[in-house]
């Protein structure tokens, strides 16, 4: 398959590989946000279709905890983006909401650190920085196809503006996130494929 990505940004670093990491679909490569890149052919064959031999290069989508000994990173575009207003988040987050971008959880990997588990320690498993204790990511209860990092800790934050917003029956009544979707709790597990393709279909 022949795309390749390039970043915008300068702090968004490119990676190239031969091939689509597993668990990322490439109809979310070429539709990822046009403000952070854009799907092209390769130019060192301009006249080649696109379906003969273009290579992949993806950006890494890479964050930090607040002290920076943990790193992680996606190579994959988010799948969603998600602000979660339940007490629970409210808890953990020591905050009004927690912010999410939700990753192929095949792309995803720490890539420096050590992490430790905390939150309620139950099926969902949070994950936090074993010297700051920054609440990291989730790797939620029967759903091991996605990780739900804390967008907050990525590069370019400004840049994952929340498209859902869950649990607004638990919400805070001042807060205000301009999701364009929001469920009183979480939506059925049906409505997810739908609710993907919305978000990749540019409405982030
Ligand atoms: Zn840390
Ligand atoms: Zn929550």
């Amino acid at each position: 398959m022949a795309f390749a990505l390039w970043v915008t940004g300068s702090s968004l670093s490119p990676l190239s590989r031969s091939s689509v990491p597993p668990g990322c679909d490439l109809t979310d490569l070429v539709s990822i946000k046009p403000r952070l890149a854009h799907a092209f052919p390769d130019p060192t064959l301009p006249n080649q279709r696109p379906s003969a031999h273009y290579e992949i290069k993806l950006m890494v989508f890479s964050g930090t905890c607040r002290c920076g000994h943990v790193t992680f990173e996606s190579d994959c575009p988010p799948v969603m983006t998600t602000a979660c207003h339940c007490v629970g988040c409210q808890k953990m987050s020591a905050s009004a909401f927690s912010l999410t971008a939700l990753f192929p959880a095949a792309a995803f990997a720490v890539t420096q650190g050590e992490t430790v588990l905390g939150g309620l320690h139950g099926p969902t498993r949070h994950y936090f920085c074993a010297h700051c204790l920054t609440w990291l990511f989730t790797r939620p209860a029967g759903v091991d196809e996605y990780v739900g990092v804390r967008s907050s800790l990525l590069e370019n934050p400004q840049h994952y503006r929340p498209f859902m917003e869950t649990w607004t029956r638990e919400k805070l009544p001042w807060v205000t996130t301009g999701a364009s979707v929001s469920y009183e709790a979480f939506p059925d597990p049906q409505d997810y494929p739908a609710l993907m393709s919305q978000f990749r279909a540019g409405d982030k």
